[in-house]
């Protein structure tokens, strides 16, 4: 782990010698300068400078207060792995030039026994990543700069408190003198208690100036004693070391859980903000805070956001204290509440999207530390867009491209049932940081979270407040509870964006780490309990209740008129008609019944992209019918279990077609992996089969045995199974078209799309449609019908390497393709679909994947198959139509490479349409620029 690595590394004694093996000079700016309303970058810059360089920059060019400060950027981190833990040649000198800029316009200088300038070092990643890299405050303080410190600010106590907290920073995060497996406390924060113990101090605030010292002497010996070196009294040696540290929290275990969580690319790396110390905690005049322009929970737009009077940064963020809401700042310090409600509507204005604020007031003085987008919950994404709309700071298109379209989903999510919440029993309420219901049994650490998730339990995990460390068994959980921090505490921050129902800071709870209990109001619970929690309002629950469909599903598929009624259904469906304004793909659904198709229709589905027909088969005594067929040992057994299954074929596709009002229907012949039917079958289920086959159990183990396969996902599946019996693609044919004979005597349009699957020779594929033009002539025979009066297609899906690799071939007999990106993936990457869940989050921790290539396309690999498919198919057939029916097709990236492939449709499950659609607009929108 970095952590340790830096508390080993000797440390850097002077630049010159640290930078002597360096790789010849670049000529490139390493360091960035900002401040006095002056900058060398600007907003638009975070790829190079972070969000955070960049949008400091930003603030200091439009003339806000903002410390001044040196950007170091991401392409040194990425040199710095790249080139042994080295600094690039130039980069000790461009440092020192921009710390002689900051020191003219703070006034102050670096290490000087008169004035001294003190400095934060902070990470600033690409995208955001809140509280998973390191950070170091109060740097430039020795034994010599305290003294004049005290003497500079008239308060010793704030000297020694400031010497004290950057001695605890230092040693843990730079020489890694962190709390060893046999330790039970931090051994800086045992000092300190060790000392308030001793002086009857409650709060770190009541040691004296002397306790204060006392502790100094002691950090140092510690640091001594771990390190093996003492605490570096130059404040450029501090520097250097801080650097490299905030460059190797990049590769800490969090930073990297994160960043397989976001698909963050390893290779981004983070830029470094050294920028000038101001202070909150310099007495009631001063005070620290973080705010959201807008309630970045439920997105409405008024001033969220708290402070605490006297304190210091990470105070208000680490949830330890319990700060107080933005609103009460106009009280106690009145002057910076109204410049900062300034501010807001500035910041607003000109980034033009919710900002995710961080203040501190020094003595009066007002100064922004950092702007950021602000990350939102699904419900506050819809609505916030929706609203900018209607204030006209944002254009609909603008509005369309900023959801993140998996955001619809906590749309979808459940929500309490009315009823049922009225009658439960409340223990207690705090602050709604995650909407949504959740319920689920307590687990009060990450690990025991993560394990009870791993057994399939709904897990809550519980806590006083969280950490980084937590991350986990965040994302292991439903829900998260906490009994301390804010709103914009770190659990709060994080639940939200992950989407996780959040109650925060629940304080007549009380969490006993050591007993497992939650307890409060009377209440005792224990580990493994239920619990409710209502993250709209902040309610908490004993026990487990109901939950019912959000009030999308209960307008949409339910035709609930009050949830008609709702803010959230109705910005939700006007978002659905700006996102069909802007789309160029077809959504389709892939629904096997006609209760799906139902489903799909009322989120937006334009027709089917896939039904997969063995799924209508797993239903009541129809799977009797399908073994029957597989077990057959000759044509005449086959034949009669396929004489079974016609009609309730035949009634499944009419209930489609009919459901469908005359949109098209792709419909895809049998593709059972014969493991699937018969190789889970229990001794007791192959008795009672043999019963009613009439047959024995031993016959029924013999066939199976004849039949097992090693890779039955490479086996006798798909359009095999047509061409060695095409009794079976007859019967599927003739349910087919019968159904669409007879549903388009009811006056209904029906426009059946016949699929072959798993096609690898363009062969394959003409055999099959030559049995189904056979079976159409038939049925027009029996139906009197012209060719004219029951039409259909025959197309294939493209999910073998080799029909992508011959689609020109395969397009002679084909009138549509559709890429099953599930087999493709599977077959292209030699990665089983059943098997490969056991190793590929291994593959994510060792960064050799940022996402599931099944949940994601692989767009270099796999994409690769898709785009020569789509390329050589309509090479053939100029207007072949072309769509995607695997899993990918409801994965919003996975979507945007559809369109830039110029596929026509996608086609994904009735719940994922609406993450499709906004997709698409969005894509069409990328597309324009
Ligand atoms: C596919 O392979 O992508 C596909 C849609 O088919 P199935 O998942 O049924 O194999
Ligand atoms: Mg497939």
């Amino acid at each position: 782990m970095a952590r340790k690595k830096t508390g080993k590394r000797a440390a850097p004694k002077k630049a010159a010698k640290k930078t002597a093996k360096r790789a010849p000079a670049r000529a490139r700016k390493l360091v960035y300068f900002f401040g006095g309303k002056m900058a060398d970058g600007n907003g638009k810059q975070k790829a190079l400078l972070g969000g955070k360089g960049a949008n400091l920059a930003e603030m200091a060019l439009i003339g806000l207060p903002v410390p001044a400060g040196m950007t170091i950027t991401t392409e040194v981190c990425t040199h710095y792995f790249k080139n042994g833990c080295q600094w690039p040649r130039d980069l000790q000198t461009q440092i020192e030039s921009n710390i002689a800029k900051i020191e003219k316009v703070m006034g102050k200088k670096f290490g000087d026994l008169k004035n001294p300038l003190l400095l934060s070092v902070r990470s600033g990643a690409r995208e955001s990543m809140p509280g998973m890299m390191d950070t170091i405050l109060n740097l430039g303080i020795n034994d010599q700069v305290v003294e004049s410190l005290a003497g500079k600010t008239g308060n010793e106590r704030f000297a020694w408190d400031s010497y004290r907290r950057f001695l605890q920073m230092y040693g843990d995060v730079v020489m890694g003198v962190q709390q060893t497996a046999q330790e039970h406390h931090d051994p800086f924060e045992h000092i300190l208690e060790q000392a308030k113990n001793k002086a009857g101090a409650a709060d770190d605030t009541d040691l004296s100036v002397d306790d204060l010292r006392d502790i100094v002497k002691k950090f140092k010996a510690l640091i001594k004693n771990r390190a093996g070196r003492d605490f570096p009294q130059d404040p450029m040696v501090q520097l250097q070391g801080a650097v490299d540290a905030v460059f190797s929290s990049w590769e800490n275990d969090r930073a990297k859980v994160y960043r397989q969580k976001y698909g963050i690319p390893a290779e981004w790396g983070t830029a470094v903000n050294v920028q000038a110390m101001v202070f909150g905690n310099t007495g009631r005049k001063s005070g620290t805070g973080v705010a959201f322009t807008r309630d970045p929970a439920s997105g409405k737009n008024v001033f969220y956001g708290e402070y605490l009077v006297d304190a210091q940064g990470e105070d208000v963020v680490a949830g330890v204290r319990t700060p107080k809401p933005v609103a009460r700042m106009a009280k106690d310090l009145p002057s910076s509440h109204k410049q900062l409600l300034k501010i807001r509507a500035i910041l607003e204005k000109h980034f033009r999207d919710v900002q995710d604020i961080e203040f501190t007031i020094e003595d009066g003085n007002l100064w922004m530390l950092q702007t950021r987008i602000g990350k939102r919950t699904g419900f506050a994404a819809v609505n916030i867009a929706i609203d900018m709309v209607n204030e006209r700071l944002i254009s609909r298109k603008e509005a369309i491209s900023r959801i993140p379209a998996e955001d619809l989903s906590h749309l979808l999510a459940p929500i309490f049932d009315a009823a049922g919440e009225k009658k439960a029993r409340k223990i207690a309420s705090g602050l709604p940081a995650g909407p949504g219901a959740a319920c689920g049994q307590i687990y009060f650490t990450a690990d025991a979270a993560v394990a009870a998730a791993a057994k399939g339990k709904n897990v809550i995990l519980t806590r006083q407040e969280t950490s980084p460390e937590d991350l986990r068994g965040m994302i292991a959980a439903e829900g998260i509870l906490t009994t301390r921090g804010g709103a914009s505490s770190h659990a709060a921050l994080v639940a939200r964006q992950m989407g996780k129902i959040c109650v925060c800071g629940a304080h007549d709870l009380t969490v006993d780490y050591k007993k497992k209990t939650l307890s409060g109001n009377g209440v005792v619970l224990k580990e493994g309990d239920f619990l409710s929690l209502n993250g709209f309002v902040g309610n908490i629950y004993a026990g487990e209740l109901k939950t019912a469909p959000s009030q999308v599903i209960q307008g949409l598929l339910e035709n609930s008129a009050a949830a008609k009624r709702s803010a959230t259904y109705k910005k939700f469906t006007e978002l659905m008609k700006w996102a069909d304004q802007y789309r160029k793909l077809g959504v389709r659904t892939n629904s096997d019944s006609p209760k799906q198709v139902k489903n799909a229709i009322a989120f937006g589905a334009e027709g089917i992209g896939l039904t997969r027909t063995e799924h209508m088969f797993f239903e009541g005594n129809r799977i009797d019918a399908v073994r029957q067929m597989i077990l057959a040992e000759d044509d005449a057994g086959r034949t009669r279990a396929l004489k079974k299954l016609l009609p309730y074929q035949k009634k499944d596709f009419i209930g489609i077609f009919e459901a469908l009002q005359g949109r098209p229907a792709t419909i895809r012949l049998l593709d059972p992996p014969l493991h699937e039917f018969i190789g889970t079958m229990t001794p007791a289920q192959i008795k009672k089969l043999a019963g009613k086959l009439k047959v024995t159990s031993a016959f029924i183990q013999r066939r199976i045995s004849d039949l097992h396969e090693e890779n039955p996902m490479l086996g006798h599946r798909g359009c095999r199974l047509g061409i060695v019996h095409p009794e079976i693609t007859r019967m599927q044919a003739t349910a087919i078209l019968e159904a669409a004979a007879e549903v388009q005597r009811k006056g209904i349009q029906v426009l059946p799309e016949i699929m072959v699957p798993l096609v690898s020779y363009a062969k394959e594929l003409e055999l099959q449609k030559a049995v189904i033009d056979e079976t159409a002539v038939k049925v027009r025979e029996k139906y009197g019908l012209r060719a004219n009066q029951l039409k259909y297609q025959v197309g294939t899906m493209i999910e073998i390497p080799r029909a992508a690799l011959t689609a020109d071939q395969v397009a002679e007999h084909a009138q549509f393709f559709s890429f099953g990106t599930n087999d493709l993936t599977q077959t292209c990457l030699g990665l089983s679909r059943d098997d490969s869940s056991s190793f590929l989050p291994a593959y994510r921790e060792a960064e050799v994947i940022n996402n599931n290539p099944f949940s994601q396309l692989d767009q270099i690999g796999v994409g690769q198959l898709v785009e020569i498919g789509v390329k050589k198919g309509r090479s053939k057939k100029k207007n072949l139509k072309v769509g995607i029916c695997g899993e990918h097709g409801g994965d919003p990236e996975s979507v945007k490479f559809c369109h830039r492939t110029g596929l026509n449709y996608v086609s994904c499950s009735p719940f994922r349409i609406p993450i499709a659609k906004l997709a698409a607009a969005q894509a069409a929108l990328e597309e324009k620029g």
